[in-house]
Order: structure tokens, then sequence, then C-alpha cells
């Protein structure tokens, strides 16, 4: 191993295992390494790839990505930036390098609304955006103000408003219309001083008991504790948690497809589950139809199965390589296309 260093700082190592920095603990090496932990890093590391004409490939709590066994042969570069600002007002300007779960954890003790239900969501703030995470209910695009980004195209500094950021469900600008053109650098909130936690999730509610007059924190713990039972909180040594999170979409189908899928899956007319996703439009969870499709809890007998307690994490039980899992959301996709005639579509970034 050797490692390069250029005038900011920068540290750029070689042939470094990418499978501990990724919440699967899968994948080969990256060719080119580096964390970048100020802006001018950033657009350091930019040009140093660029001059080799390597692709670049930008990491951030690899909790969302399945990493191939060859790995990369490009250069990973980390997003480390830190900083949480507070600008009051319920402000805050927070570096894409800290842990999303932390600053949950301290906005929530600040008593400030709005990020309560995304308590225990792995990852970095630099990450939220991408896919706009959501859970219970939440979106983070309904905090978000303003993200800043290094544009790849113009190699300028941007800071791009929430509107421009396009966010839909597990979607904004930065995976689907121009992914990997912005690297985030950092994130604009705007929470509620004093506001009330968020009860609209059915499950959350019935958990609460009904309760609505409960703080954030103890909102946020009820998310955790849910999440724990679940294996989507990490958890040393919690093999349900060796994963992705959720491994495939919900799919969001037109209404008139519903009593198709209700014959196909056996059940009555009007029974299938779901949220409304737009005029004429449902989203209709994975898990059910995987459910439905013979995919249940605890499939598969190698290294790759479905997580015991959540039927769309697809988990690496130990020594899984990314072909096991490759081979395991091929089994699930067939299976689920010859039962509904749908198409389900994979969550994680797949690098290599
Ligand atoms: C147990 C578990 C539970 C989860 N639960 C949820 C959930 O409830 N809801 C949910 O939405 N997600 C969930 N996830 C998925 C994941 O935690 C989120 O998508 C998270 O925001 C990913 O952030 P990350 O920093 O780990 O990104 P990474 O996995 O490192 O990267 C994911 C993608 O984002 C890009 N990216 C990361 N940082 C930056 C940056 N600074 N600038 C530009 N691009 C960047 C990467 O290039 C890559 O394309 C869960 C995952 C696990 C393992």
């Amino acid at each position: 191993m050797y490692s390069h260093s250029v005038p900011t700082g920068l540290q750029i190592q070689n042939e470094i295992p990418l499978a501990p920095l990724t919440t699967f603990g899968i994948g080969g090496p990256a060719r080119y390494f580096a964390v970048a932990d100020t802006e001018t890093q950033v657009a350091e590391a930019v040009a140093w790839a660029e001059q080799r004409s390597l692709r670049l490939f930008i990491l951030g709590g690899g909790s969302n990505l399945l990493v191939r066994d060859a790995g990369f042969d490009g250069l990973v570069l980390r997003i480390g930036v830190p900083g949480v600002e507070s600008c009051g007002d319920g402000c805050f300007e927070v570096g894409a390098g800290e842990i999303w779960d932390q600053f949950v954890e301290r906005v929530v003790g600040q008593e400030m609304a709005g990020v309560e239900c995304l308590a225990g969501i792995p990852g970095s703030v630099g990450g939220t955006p991408v896919q706009n995470v959501g859970a219970y209910g939440q979106e983070v695009a309904e905090t978000i103000e303003w993200v800043r980004v290094f544009d790849r195209r113009s190699h300028a500094w941007v800071r791009l408003e929430k509107g421009a950021c396009r966010f839909r469900y597990r979607q904004s600008l930065f995976n689907s219309d121009e992914p990997e053109r912005y690297i985030v650098t950092r994130v604009g909130f705007r929470l509620r001083p004093g506001g009330r936690p968020n009860l609209r999730y059915a499950d959350l509610q019935r958990r609460l008991g009904g309760r609505e007059d409960l703080s954030l924190a103890s909102v946020a713990a009820v998310v955790r504790e849910i999440r724990r039972e679940k294996g989507m909180l990490l958890v040393e040594g919690d093999a349900d948690c060796r994963s992705a999170g959720s491994f495939f979409k919900n799919p969001v189908v037109s209404l008139d497809r519903l009593e198709a899928i209700a014959a196909a899956a056996g059940v009555q007319p009007g029974t299938v589950p779901g949220w409304p996703a737009g005029v004429g439009l449902i989203k209709v969870p994975a898990a059910w139809l995987l459910e439905r499709a013979g995919f249940v809890k605890g499939f598969g007998d190698g290294p790759a199965g479905i997580s015991t307690r959540h039927t769309l994490a697809l988990t690496n039980r130990g020594g899984a390589t990314c072909a096991d899992i490759e081979r395991l959301q091929g089994q699930i996709v067939d299976g689920v296309k010859e039962r509904f005639g749908m198409t389900l579509e994979r969550e994680p970034v797949l690098l290599g």
C-alpha cells in the first residue's frame, strides 16, 4: 500500500477494502481512496481524479450501498466535512460528514421538531438529501432548505434551494435527474422550535397508544425501539442489520391495477394495502408483494437471505458476496414479476 499527499493535506491511499466501510460488509477494494474533511480537499480530490481520467465515487456512511466483489477501479472519496451550526430560529447548517442520527439526537434534545421520526437512520447528513430519506411519516425534504454542492460539471460551488433539489419519494436531483454530478458538502435545515412531534404514521400512533402529548425525545426513542425490533437500527453483533435497509422501493401503480394485484395475491378486492401517491396512483408496500410471492422473513438458505425481522431487508448473514446478494435479488424480482407482473426496483446504489 502507498499513499500520495496533495497540497491541501488530502491523503490518497491505494487498494483500500470497501466492505468495512459499508453496513452490508460486502465488496472489494477501491483502487484509490481518500477522505475529504474540507471543501478545498473535495475540489482537490475531484481535480486529482480528473487529471488521471479516473472515475470518482462519493461515499458517505456506506449504508445505502452494495459494492461489487471486484471493487471499484477509481477514486472513492469519503466526505468527512464536519460541523453543526445553529443560525437561530430553528435553522441549522450541517457538514455532510456529520452522522445523521447524532444530528437528530442533538436537535430533538433542543426541542426542535421536524426530524424526530427519522431517528435511527444510519449514514451521513450528506447522504440524506440524495435519496430523500424517509420513515414513519416523515421525509427529510420537509425540513431541508438548501444544499451546498460542488458541481462536477461546472467546477463551481453552488447553493441549491430546496425547489431545485426536486425531491420525490426516495429521489432527488442527486440520485436520479443528474446522478453523480453534485457533491454535497453542507445541508441547511429549518426545524420547528418547540413544535409538536409528527404522529401521522398509523403504526407509530398504535405504538404510542393514541397519546398525543408526547415529547419529541420520547417519539424519537419509540422510533428507535421499533427500528431495533425490526433489525433496522445498527446494533453491533445483530446480523439482521448487516444490510442496506430496505432493498426494494415500494412500487407506485395506478389505482385501476389494484384489482389485478388482489386477484394475483388471492385476496379480496379492496384489501390490498397502500398509500396515496398522487392523482390516480397508489404506493403498494413491496414487503406485502414479497410475502405473497413466497419471500418471507428468514427466506434463503445461503450466506445471503431475507432478514428474520424485516421482509424488505436483504442481509449478509456472514461471508456473503455481492454475487450472493445479486442472485437473491434476481430470484425475488423474478418471483414478484411472475406473480404480479411488476418489476421491483432496487433501493441501494450498486458500485463497481
Ligand atoms: C439498517 C438500515 C436502516 C435504514 N433505514 C432507512 C430508512 O428508514 N429510510 C431511508 O430512507 N433509508 C434508510 N436506510 C438507507 C440509508 O441509511 C440512507 O439512504 C442514508 O441516507 C444513506 O446515507 P450514507 O451516508 O450512508 O450514503 P452512502 O450509502 O455512503 O451513499 C449512498 C449514495 O449517496 C451518495 N452520497 C453519499 N454522500 C454523498 C454526498 N455527500 N454528496 C453526494 N452524494 C453522496 C453516494 O454516492 C451513493 O450514491 C437504512 C439503511 C440501513 C443499513
